[in-house]
Formats: structure tokens, sequence, C-alpha cells
């Protein structure tokens, strides 16, 4: 598919994240107005809001767009999702015959701040990329152990917190907790020393299933409304002391950061792609019935306290063993509900080589092997002063389908109450 051209001249730079083949959802506020939903195009954000009260789109009795959040719309179900995506190709492309009563809700994205694009309503996060599950298995276990026995049978996973998910550009505090090193006799309470990023996608569901109702891969993957990248920000000391039997706990529970603009299913569907190879069968429940990954591009960047930003690793989404609809089906399987505005984190993404690695603790080995800077300096783990990004884009001839970048400055540890 080409570049579908806009009267937004902006939208039509090869080099921008929204042009009219992405029209990524988010929530936006302005010039003292609240919060509500908008769409990217080009450097300019449509104002829904606007757009309904003009009644130039109206999709149920209710409005959906004069909110600070887009599960209303979600709730509306596929065909509405296709409705809508259709009336906004209507009102953008270079043709539209109602470019004059829609250039009046265009606003400048550099004039807005932006929100959580939705109300989370449960985060679940897995553990389905191969090689940080090798990696990591490595080092916490040794290479013979490194992937456990259940690992190329079920997409592992453990549930997070809704609570502490943030948009992109919140401050990340770093995290107090209980830490024991190998060699201690008994643990101590205090700030986190190995603080991490974890390079993720993370799902949408858009669509609820009934508690005890478990649905197929096929039906899986129309009910994710779409996608965004998301920070799992993990505390590896904590973690590594709290994780058995039970998986993270407060390792991972303060803070879980996302991109602003949700990337529909609709605008990734061409770059549509097959996880790996099986190593061995899959249960017939977890077999795919068509390519269910997406070819994304991403990268993750460190800007020190006062230097440039710079890429410390790049991989791709390819490289995940399970899709997120694979990753849905077995959440339901059992019969547990799902709800609109879940969010499903696909687990680490890292690459079969060392500049491919999604976290700190794989780029750095545990620490043994510090990463440096081109300024010199080194890193193992985060420091205080420290934004981490991540970006990401599907290359399209002529255009990206972008996420923009979800970032997130650390901040001293708080002192105990
Ligand atoms: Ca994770």
């Amino acid at each position: 598919m080409p570049l579908m051209k806009s009267w937004v001249a902006s939208a039509n730079d090869p080099e921008t994240h929204f042009p009219l083949n992405n029209l990524p959802y988010g929530v936006f506020s302005n010039n003292g107005h609240d919060a509500r939903c908008g769409v990217a195009i080009g450097n300019q954000v449509l104002d829904m809001a606007a757009l309904e009260t003009a009644e130039l789109i109206r999709l149920s009795n209710a409005p959906v767009f004069d909110l600070p959040y887009w599960n209303d719309l979600m709730e509306l179900g596929p065909e509405t999702w296709q409705a809508l995506r259709e009336r906004l190709h209507e009102f953008l492309r270079e043709d539209a015959p109602e470019r004059a009563q829609v250039a009046p809700h265009l606003v400048p994205m550099a004039d807005v701040t932006l929100h959580m694009p939705l109300v989370v309503s449960e985060y679940t996060d897995f553990y389905a990329g191969r090689h940080h599950a090798t990696n990591v298995g490595t080092m916490f276990r040794g290479a013979e152990n490194a992937l456990p026995p259940n690992w190329l049978h079920l997409p592992i996973g453990y549930n997070g917190r809704a609570s502490t998910v943030v948009v992109s550009g919140t401050e990340i505090r770093r995290p107090l907790g209980q830490i024991k090193a190998p060699e201690a006799e008994n643990p101590s309470f205090g700030a986190c020393e190995r603080l991490d990023i974890e390079l993720e996608m993370g799902a949408i569901v858009g669509v609820s299933t009934q508690m005890g109702q478990p649905v197929t891969v096929a039906q899986a993957d129309q009910m994710i409304f779409g996608y965004v990248l998301l920070n799992d920000w993990s505390a590896r000391d904590i973690q590594a002391w709290e994780y058995q039997p039970l998986g993270p706990f407060q390792a991972k529970a303060f803070a879980t950061s996302i991109s602003p603009w949700i990337v529909t299913k609709a605008a990734l569907e061409p770059f549509r792609t097959t996880t790996p190879e099986r190593e061995r069968e899959l249960l017939p429940y977890l077999k795919e019935p068509g390519p269910m990954l997406f070819d994304i591009d991403l990268a993750v960047l460190i800007e020190p306290q006062g230097a440039a930003p710079e890429v410390i690793a790049r991989t791709n989404y390819n490289q995940m063993y399970y899709s997120a609809a694979q990753q849905l089906t077995h959440h339901a399987s059992s019969g547990c509900a799902m709800n609109t505005g879940d969010l499903l984190g696909s687990g680490t993404i890292s690459g079969p080589e060392k500049d491919q690695r999604g976290s700190l603790l794989e780029l750095s080995w545990g620490g043994k092997e510090p990463i440096t800077l081109q300024d010199g300096q080194t890193r193992s783990f985060i420091e205080d002063g420290d934004t981490m990004i991540l970006t990401g884009h599907a290359q399209g001839n002529g255009y990206k389908v972008g996420f923009g970048t979800c970032s997130g400055k650390v901040v001293p540890a708080p002192s105990f109450p």
C-alpha cells in the first residue's frame, strides 16, 4: 500500500509517524479545555469532540469523544471502529469534500498536552520473547536451565497493576524495596540500585469476554483494538529477592509507561508477519490461523541529564515467540473474563544480537559489562536524571506507521515516611 495523501501537508512527509495511513487515537488538552479524544495527523491533532459537537460525526446516541478516554468508542465494537476509520479517511484525504468544515478543528500538536488514551481496566504482563527469556534465564539459572520447561508450550504471564500505568512523559520515582545481595545474610530496605527498562509492545483489548467463555486465536485477534509502546520499568534487585515462587510483585508494580497514541490494528494490517518457527508443536488451542505479529522496528534511547539522547538498542516486534492474540487466547482459556481496556504487555523484545537487547539487564549482562555512551559515561542500570525513551514504527513504501515515543525521566527515590 502506498502513502495515502492528505490535505494536511505535514501528514505527507515520509518521516512523519502520523500519515493518513496511521490515524492513531489519543487524549489531549489545550488552552485550559478539558481532556478529550483526538486523532494524530501529521503535526496536528484532530479534535474529535469538536467534530462530534459540530455533528460532523456521530457514532452512537451518546457522545463518545468528549471524554478523556477511548473506552466508550471501543465498547461500540469492531464494525464501529471500521466506520470511524472510514469516516476519518473521508475527512482527511487529499480531495476531501468536507475539508473546509474539518480544518477549523485541527490543533497543532506542539500546543497540546497528551494524557492517558484509555482507562486501563487491568494490566497483564507476559514473558514471551525468546531471546529475552533465554538471556535472563542464563543469567539467573545457567544456560542449561535458561528456558523453564513450560516456556515453549504457553505464554507465561503475571497479573500486574493497572493503577500505576502512566502516559509517556510522566516522571518515574525510583522505587524503594526489600533487597538482599546474594552474599548478605539478611535483606535490607532502601532505594533500588538496579533500575531497568523493558522494551515491550502493549496490546489493548477492545472487546470483552464473558467469564467462563474461552476464545480462539482468530477471535482474540479480532478483539484487539490497537497497540502502544510499553516500558515495563523493573527493579532488578527487588525482583531477584521476591520473585520465587509467585513471580514479580513490587519489582514491577511501581510504574509502567505507555506511549500516548493507540495505533489501531487496522493501521498495522499491511505489516502482518508470522511468529518464528515453533520448536515444539503448540497445543491446538494456541495455534495461529494466519500471521498474527507485526513488523515494527523498535529502538531504545537513553538521555542522561544534560546530554543528547542516543540509541542503545534496536530490535523488532517480529522477534516475539507468541503473538498478542495467542496471549489473549491463553489468558481467557481458563474462563478468565477479559474487559474492554485490558492492557497486555508483550514481554521484553530482544533480538539475537547484543545490540538488539530490550533491557539494560541484558545489555550490561547483569552489570558485568557496562555499556559506554558517546560522551564516555557508562551505564549498567539507570541513574537518577536519566530519561529512557522507546520509539517504533512500521516502515511502508514511502511512509511510516509510527508510535511516537514512550519516555520517562527517573527521579530520586522518596524518603520512607
Ligand atoms: Ca515485562
